[in-house]
């Protein structure tokens, strides 16, 4: 699996729509793969925020940006 294949999956992968098999690839390249693994991170804790503040399964896309725009930073940010 490439990285274009991974973030195709990544949503997919969040949640749990993939198959046994796709799921293990996907893993493997998580664990392979900083930069995807990083967004996966960032994807999970998206959904585990819009989970935490909203009753809608689907975040609206502005707040989406925002939300994943602070993320990045708190990300990228030095500890
Ligand atoms: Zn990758």
């Amino acid at each position: 699996m490439d990285c274009p294949d991974c973030l195709e999956r990544l949503y997919a992968y969040l949640d749990r729509e993939l198959k046994p098999d796709e799921v293990t690839e996907v893993r493997a390249h998580l664990d392979d793969c900083g930069g995807c693994d990083d967004n996966f991170v960032i994807e999970q804790r998206f959904l585990a925020r819009v989970r935490d503040c909203c009753t809608e399964d689907k975040a609206p896309a502005e707040l989406r940006t925002r939300i994943v725009t602070q993320l990045r930073m708190d990300h990228d940010a030095p500890r």
